[in-house]
């Protein structure tokens, strides 16, 4: 096990990858070779949005601009983000006093808005309007003296957002083990709701399970898995039963990322496979591939998955077939403490998020 390079702090060795020739070899491919290309796909309209509030905010205020957890769930992002002078902590007691701190897309709780509040940061809040409505309908229902069970995977900074709006009355559910055994107090008065990056099948699932054992259980009043999550589940659910290989960009911590992997093999694709940048990707996957398909997470900027098509193209995979199932207009206004500082200095050159307002950084 070659770990000297890895405990000497010494950086890895380049890998060096088979030619195109070499894996043609290994396995023959039946049929020609192309590329499945879901769209849409990366960036949704509150990823974009958080994005922007943290390099408009390194604009306007300066750095250091502190983030509290990753802006969004992209290593790429944070890398970028970083070098331009973003500092990103876990907590926000880490926080210098006084000092700007962004809380990232997927939402806080209330007491960390009070914790920032008593250490005088100054604070802006980048939660994606989207996962606000969630929040908004956990306080509405627990006032309303409803109990809630909140689907999404525990420890999902998401998650713990939305349950701190209403911890006394709100129970996770995990999976549909869970469902099967979680007790309630209140079964005439129950609520689900649910994070909104799930796998929109598997929720579902869930939601039969808790619905059999308490049939008196409401729905949210609108979906809560959003827009960005379903139209890039319909993409992959339309092309992976086509496609050999299905490879998606994005982060191991990115819940919807994750999800699309998931989906792509329940829906039919032979492998699939999630990486962060196209250097991961192994030519071993190729062997005996035809039908290569593409997606990316909500959290992916497209010039990554430029990256994954130029390696793709060099092993053969130039003809690229757009798989369209859905057109994005969705649009969202930057945090109104960040609106206020534009307009003070002038600036209106990006006061939305959302796709077509930055295609491809
Ligand atoms: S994935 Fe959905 S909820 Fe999350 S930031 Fe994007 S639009 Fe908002």
């Amino acid at each position: 096990m070659s770990t000297a390079a890895v405990s000497l702090g010494l950086p890895p060795v380049p890998r060096v990858r088979r030619s195109r020739e070499e894996v043609e070899a290994a396995a023959e491919v039946r049929g020609p070779k192309r590329v499945l290309l879901a769209e849409p796909r990366g960036y949704c309209a509150g990823v974009d949005r958080a994005v922007i509030t943290v390099e408009k905010a390194l604009e306007h205020f300066g750095p250091p601009i502190y983030v509290r957890k990753q802006i969004v769930h992209n290593r790429h992002v944070v890398e970028t983000l970083e070098e331009r002078g973003a500092i990103f902590v876990e907590e926000t007691d880490e926080v210098p006093e006084g000092a700007m701190v962004i809380f990232s897309a997927h939402g806080v709780s209330p007491a960390v808005h009070q914790e920032a509040a008593e250490r005088n940061l100054r604070t802006i809040d980048a939660t994606c309007p989207l996962v606000t409505k969630v929040h908004r309908e956990a306080v509405r229902f627990a006032k309303a003296g409803q109990e809630i069970l909140l689907i999404g995977h525990d420890g999902h900074e998401e998650v713990e957002g939305t349950y701190g709006e209403a911890p006394e009355v709100t129970t996770v559910v995990n999976d549909v083990e869970e469902a099967r055994t979680v007790q309630v107090k209140n079964p005439d008065s129950l609520r689900w709701l649910s994070q909104t990056t799930l796998s929109v099948d598997e929720t579902m699932e869930i939601v039969e399970v808790l619905r059999e054992r308490f049939p008196n259980l409401q729905d949210p009043p609108s979906d809560d898995i959003c827009y960005a999550t379903t139209n890039r589940q319909s993409a992959i659910k339309e092309l992976a039963p086509r496609a050999d290989l299905v490879i998606v960009v994005g982060s191991t911590n990115s819940s919807n990322s994750v999800r699309l992997v998931e989906v792509a093999l329940q829906y039919g694709a032979k492998r699939a496979e999630l990486v962060d940048f196209a250097r991961e990707v192994d030519e071993s996957w190729f062997e005996g591939v035809a039908t290569v398909g593409v997606s990316s997470g909500a959290s992916v900027p497209d010039v990554l998955v430029q990256e994954v098509l130029d390696l793709l193209a060099e092993y053969g995979y130039s003809d690229v077939e757009p798989v369209v199932t859905a057109e994005e207009d969705i649009l969202f206004s930057l945090p109104k403490e960040l609106r206020a500082k534009l307009r003070e200095d002038g600036d209106d050159s990006r006061v939305l998020g959302g796709r077509g307002a930055r295609p491809t950084t």
